[in-house]
């Protein structure tokens, strides 16, 4: 009867050792029947699961306890396929066993797929789990090194309301303010740059550029700090001009971010160098200093995002890791290329620039690096220039009033878009300033009706203050008619320096940082 079973089925004595298989045995296994007699069926078990198999079958026998187990067979024609064995023991008769081997392997291969599928799930999931955990670093970071200046400011700006200082102590306490805003500023700067090259947005102004002022913009923007640790930065040039093709501001946020990075991993009493030269083809631009050094392990990943030397709770330095991220890419878009270089902890740095240099007449180059003010220098630049500043914040309006009038223009306030028009129509103004975001009517708006309501069809001498900063965002003000787009927190000096473009005057200025107050 066993004979006619469509698995292999077998018998054995109370002490295990089989004497019967039935025709399927044969068919399947290509083995005889004399070959699985006593346990010379272990020998057509897969070796990996012999030991096993004919252990448990040991097991049964001894407890009389049912048999199971999965093993693959060796099969007719060659290769094994799993089955599951099965055994009992015949109740009530001699203690006899019957047994079956069912052929299990295409279930096996749905498992094994199904196991593979979870593998790939769990891999997935824990992939989403580690980049979850890397944005909330991210954010944990950002927050903490929002929150640090942040912090400086209210203590400080709370400290000069509430005590008597001296001249001293106040000079302090603005010192502080001032550079924890600057602080603030940059790393939104960096954070926006980021976020650009993501998106892949982020574009170059290029001209034919004089690297000798860029290069001087930098070191006298890293002055401060420099001194402020007593360090010096020896600055070579060649005697000769150094042309390249590229955006001054860019090209100054890359020297100043090597210079920064120098200066905040330089222990009090090292030394600095910047050194340009100029190769047949290119200039070089070198920033060597001899502070903490970069670990060799690390060198390879130090132009990456969000990369520090530190892991971010013994992080001893403050910033986001992009700093160099960024520098990257931006020298990059100007065809050079970024490189560091250390010969271990402790033994300094060294990162190197290289540009393709152009052969343009020095006319065509811009001396300057872009101009960011500070304070402007002359208080009556604005003599009798009369300004309308349209915010709904009264602090960003006070404060934009103030610069203005202290340097002698004559400002009218607005609290929205109608008033702002109202004003605009009542009496003649040489220059709008208005905000973009406002509840009710927007800054485009205004600005559209201020323009319908030109007669002589000429520009209106107006620019967006806002705390949308994007290109885009620029984009958009200058397509509603506005001629400048200035972002928050603005600059005085290029306030000063736009007002006093937009009103045909000419105001001199010293030059320093934020590239995205531009953008
Ligand atoms: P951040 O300075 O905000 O951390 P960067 O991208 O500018 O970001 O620098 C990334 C990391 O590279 C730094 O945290 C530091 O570990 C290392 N690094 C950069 N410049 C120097 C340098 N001059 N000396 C030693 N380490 C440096």
């Amino acid at each position: 009867m066993l004979d006619r079973l469509p698995v292999i089925a077998w018998t054995a004595g109370p002490d295990g050792a089989w004497d019967y298989v039935n025709a399927r045995w044969a068919s399947r296994t290509g083995a005889s029947a004399e070959q699985a007699r006593g346990r010379g069926w272990v020998a057509l078990v897969h070796p990996e699961d012999a030991d096993r198999c004919a252990q448990a079958w040991t097991e049964a026998v001894r407890s009389g306890q049912p048999f199971e187990a999965e093993a693959r067979l060796a099969v007719a024609g060659g290769g094994h396929r799993w089955h599951l064995g099965r055994a009992q023991k015949e109740a009530g008769g001699d203690g006899r066993w019957v047994g079956t081997w069912t052929d299990i392997e295409d279930l096996k291969r749905v498992q094994g797929l199904d196991e593979q599928a979870l593998k790939e799930d769990q891999a997935a999931r824990a992939e989403a789990e580690a980049a979850n955990r890397a944005k909330d670093e991210f954010l944990a970071m950002i927050s903490h090194e929002l929150r640090t200046p942040l912090g400086a400011i209210l203590i400080w700006s709370q400290l000069l309301r509430n005590e008597k200082m001296d001249e001293a102590g106040t000079a302090r306490a603005l010192g502080m303010i001032e550079r924890s805003t600057k602080t603030l500023a940059k790393l939104i700067d960096d954070l926006l740059d980021v976020s650009r090259i993501i998106a892949g947005k982020l574009r170059l102004d290029s001209r034919p550029v004089q690297l000798g002022p860029v290069i001087d913009a930098a070191v006298e923007a890293a002055q401060p700090d420099a001194e402020a640790k007593g360090l010096r930065i020896d600055r070579t040039l060649p005697t000769e001009t150094v042309m390249v093709s590229g955006d001054p501001v860019r090209l100054q946020q890359v020297v100043g971010n090597l210079l920064s990075n120098a200066i905040k991993f330089t222990p009090e009493g090292g030394r600095l160098a910047l050194v340009v030269e100029a190769t047949a083809t290119h200039a070089r631009i070198t920033v060597t200093d001899t502070g903490a050094g970069i670990p060799p392990e690390f060198l390879p990943f130090i132009f990456e995002r969000f990369r520090q030397a530190e892991t971010a709770s013994t992080r001893r330095n403050k910033g986001l890791g992009l700093g160099l991220a960024i520098s990257r890419h931006l020298v990059e878009l100007h065809g050079g290329t970024i490189e560091a270089a250390s010969a271990g902890e402790g033994r300094g740095s060294t990162f190197t620039v290289t540009v393709p240099l152009v052969h343009a007449s020095s006319a065509d180059a811009v001396g300057h690096p872009a101009v960011r003010g500070e304070w402007p220098a002359h208080g009556g630049s604005l003599d009798g220039v009369r300004v309308l500043v349209v915010d709904d914040e009264s602090d960003a309006r006070d404060a934009l009033a103030l610069v203005l009038e202290r340097c002698g223009a004559k400002v009218t306030v607005a609290a929205s878009a109608a008033e702002g028009l109202a004003a605009w129509r009542r009496e003649p103004h040489d220059v709008l300033l208005s905000d973009i975001a406002m509840p009710g009517e927007d800054g485009y708006s205004l600005m559209r009706k201020v323009a319908a309501s030109r007669t002589d069809g000429k520009p209106v001498p107006a620019a967006a203050v806002t705390a949308y900063a994007t290109t885009e965002d620029r984009q958009r003000a200058l397509e509603a008619g506005y001629r400048d787009h200035l972002s928050k927190p603005v600059d005085p000096g290029v306030l000063v320096a736009t007002v006093a473009k937009l009103a045909g005057r000419s105001v001199a200025l010293r030059a320093t940082i934020y590239p995205s107050l531009r953008a």
